[in-house]
């Protein structure tokens, strides 16, 4: 079965939803939080994944390629907005996927992909490390004849340039941005974008999320910013029956979902920082939920929504 991936219209209407986080804890401090929804774009090709998407297909159809080919994990939220993007704009998808997955044990990400009509590829994780590799490019480039290559997570000059059309959806009085990051590609896209006297917060979803620094500064224009590297839950993906509670409560009290590989943590980590008094009073901060809900499947036992 081969699913049609309705509704991917590359301009979007200017109505994204923001919702006031209504807290008497957060209220006592003088502090408002807001939550730009970005994860009611599309159920599939959801928050983040949409914006990074959308130039990278615009180039795809210029150069007339008739497939898009990219990488990722057996979980990958941009695996599967790639798949349902490629299929909405009529292209051949074909995913590299790290690991040596059987076709009998995919994971709801990977089977989804497939009914998007997505050509998985299964490397080794070695091979897979390579997916930077100009050789290993050259090699896929010959192996899948006119394809338009995305690198993982969208993280190349497209990406960026369709994050950075987030900033038209945040509020003019937003004092701090706050958002999870994986590649950082989203998070400079903004960062580029906004003004120098929003600051933004990254909350980085992998353990020892400090060496992103570097490719943070080389990529931006402005400074104020920072990361909170310190709320990654024992690693990507990893999860314990904290996040999993604070999940279902968050969901209970505010009726957002949140995914438990990014949008909980940096979640998490916001009300953390205004409890311990980090974040000054008077200060509006604005969270970007950037989607990727889609990765509750592999937990749906686990939440209460
Ligand atoms: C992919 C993803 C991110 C990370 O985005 P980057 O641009 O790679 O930093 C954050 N949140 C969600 C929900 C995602 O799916």
């Amino acid at each position: 079965m081969i699913l049609t991936c309705a509704n991917m219209d590359i301009d979007l209407a200017a109505d994204m939803p923001v919702v006031n986080i209504l807290d008497p804890f957060i209220k006592d401090r003088n502090i408002s939080l807001q939550v730009l929804r970005l994860d009611t774009v599309h159920p599939v090709i959801s928050g983040n994944k949409w914006f990074k998407l959308k130039e990278n297909i615009r180039i795809a159809q210029s150069l007339q390629c008739s497939s898009i080919l990219t990488f990722g994990g057996a979980y990958s939220n941009h695996l599967v907005a790639t798949a349902a993007a490629a299929n909405y704009h009529n292209f051949q998808s074909i995913g590299i996927v790290r690991g040596l997955h059987t076709a009998a044990k995919l994971t709801p990400t990977l089977e989804q992909c497939k009914d998007y009509g997505m050509d998985l590829h299964f490397v080794a994780r070695e091979d897979y490390d390579r997916k930077y590799d100009i050789d290993y490019l050259h090699t896929l480039e010959k192996q899948f004849f006119n394809a338009y290559i995305i690198p993982e997570g969208g993280n190349n000059e497209a990406g960026m340039k369709g994050a950075a059309e987030i900033a038209g959806y945040i509020p003019k009085d937003a004092d701090i941005v706050a958002l999870a990051i994986g590649t950082g590609t989203t998070f400079c896209g903004l960062r580029n974008a906004l003004p120098e006297h929003v600051s933004m917060l990254g909350f980085t979803a992998m353990k020892g999320g400090d060496y992103l620094l570097d490719t943070i500064q080389q990529k931006t224009t402005t400074g104020n910013w920072q990361l909170a590297t310190q709320y990654h839950f024992g690693g990507f993906a990893k999860k314990d029956n904290t996040l999993i509670d604070f999940m279902n409560r968050f969901y209970r009290q505010h009726r957002i979902p949140l995914d438990f590989v990014y949008t909980a943590k940096a979640m998490y980590g916001i009300l953390d920082m205004i409890d311990k008094n980090h974040i000054p009073g008077n200060t509006k901060i604005l969270m970007v939920h950037t989607g990727g809900l889609q990765g509750n499947n592999s937990i749906r036992d686990l939440l209460q929504y």
